[in-house]
């Protein structure tokens, strides 16, 4: 039969992550933190796992979670959310991701996304009849030009997927960023799907969450990603902001796709938020300390640095090194020779410009950055 989604294969995590582990090189492809979570979190899932609370949660989440959750964006974005009738806790954010655009997304439908993008994006928006349509993002910061965006906009025009802190450029929105969007979704029915997993990894500025903006939020899902968060990226829990009407749509789907996620994970959460509520606040010093660590470490290279405002991730420039090989040939190399595992940029894009970006993830114990800094400074 014909391929639903003919343009996807194996995504690039997957690839980088196994040819890593077949070539013991040290794994900065795929985004996920290799030092452990906190460990009074770890003590209240075994908690929940040794006492009886093995059976389904609620489909839209276990209630605390979905209070501490409505707690959090009312003091950092200053929003009033319903934890009742507008969150729900779901299977990471990709679930989330999916759910939302299968919500709302119909046949014909255009969904502006940019690129570098995300890779889950495109593929929900195809298997729901809907068109991506693909801006770029400016270089060399990878800001949005907002006049590209108006001159998108048609009356086939169904959403907006924005994600920041921005995966792979570690590119952050601005209050400047916020009031154009502001502008141009005015009076139209434009919703936005706003992938804010990386909210607590911002290094510039407080994290311009679309919750700040009554206007916008009223017409958005708001995505995050406890993963991202608490060093669990295994757990796969993640939740969708969106008001009521777009909640009671988001949830017809989700109970569909997994009805609940997984229930003592949520429990012990739930505690370990209400315990330490101070926990996010110290992400942003932690990690801006990694990056700096790490681009300290490779200034003897012939990398360079594309500076990093959020996420855990850091662009490198490699045109010094292997100017006329591609970025997927290069990333391939990097991990087979030197033992460095990175992903490449350009399937981010729809239509990759000339440019020679890999990307690394220094969400990493100091040695492991320093091991792996001292194998690429040898290039
Ligand atoms: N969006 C972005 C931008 C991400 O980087 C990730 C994590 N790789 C996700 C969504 C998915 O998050 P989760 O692992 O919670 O499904
Ligand atoms: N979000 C992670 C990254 O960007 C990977 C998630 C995945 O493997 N699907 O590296």
């Amino acid at each position: 039969p014909a391929s639903k989604l003919p343009k996807v294969t194996t995504t690039i995590f997957t690839e980088m992550s196994q040819l890593a582990t077949e070539h013991g090189a040290i794994n900065l492809s795929q985004g996920f933190p290799d030092f452990e979570a906190p460990l009074a979190l770890l003590d209240r899932v075994t908690y929940y796992l040794e006492n009886g609370f093995n059976q389904y949660a609620p489909m839209t989440g276990v209630a605390g979670l979905r209070n501490a959750i409505a707690m959090k964006v009312a003091k950092l974005y200053g929003a009033e959310v319903d934890p009742e009738s507008e969150i729900t806790v779901t299977s990471g954010a990709t679930e989330a991701l999916f759910a939302a655009i299968g919500a709302v997304v119909c046949a014909g439908d255009e969904v502006i996304v940019f690129d570098p993008a995300y890779d889950s994006y495109e593929p929900a928006i195809e298997l729901n009849g809907g068109k991506a349509v693909h801006l770029t993002l400016r270089q060399p910061d990878f800001s949005i030009d907002w006049l590209q965006v108006a001159q998108a906009i048609s009356p086939k025009t169904r959403m907006i997927i924005l994600n920041s802190p921005h995966n792979p450029t570690g590119a952050v929105l601005s209050e400047g960023d916020l009031d154009q969007l502001e502008m141009l979704v005015k009076g139209t029915n434009i919703l936005l799907l706003s992938d804010e997993v990386y909210e607590h990894i911002c290094f510039k500025g407080p994290h311009q969450s679309v919750l700040r903006r009554p206007a916008l939020a009223k017409r958005a899902f708001v995505v995050s990603s406890f993963g991202k968060t608490y060093h669990t990226t295994g757990w796969k829990v993640g939740y969708c902001i969106a008001p009521n009407v777009l909640s009671v749509e988001f949830r017809k789907l989700h109970q569909y796709l997994t009805f609940c996620t997984v229930h003592p994970i949520q429990l012990a959460l739930t505690d370990f938020i209400n315990d330490y509520p101070e926990h996010y606040l110290e992400l942003p010093t932690f990690y801006r300390q990694k990056r700096d660590l790490f681009c300290e470490l490779m200034k003897t290279s012939r990398f360079s640095c594309i500076p990093s405002e959020g996420t855990y991730f850091q662009l490198m420039d490699y045109s010094e090194i292997a100017p006329e090989m591609d970025d997927l040939t290069f990333a391939r190399w990097l991990t087979t020779e030197i033992g460095v595992a990175a992903i490449p940029v350009s399937v981010f894009y729809e239509s990759a410009p000339e440019q020679r970006l890999v990307r690394f993830c220094f969400a990493k114990d100091d040695e492991t950055l320093k091991q792996a800094a001292e194998k690429l400074c040898k290039i």
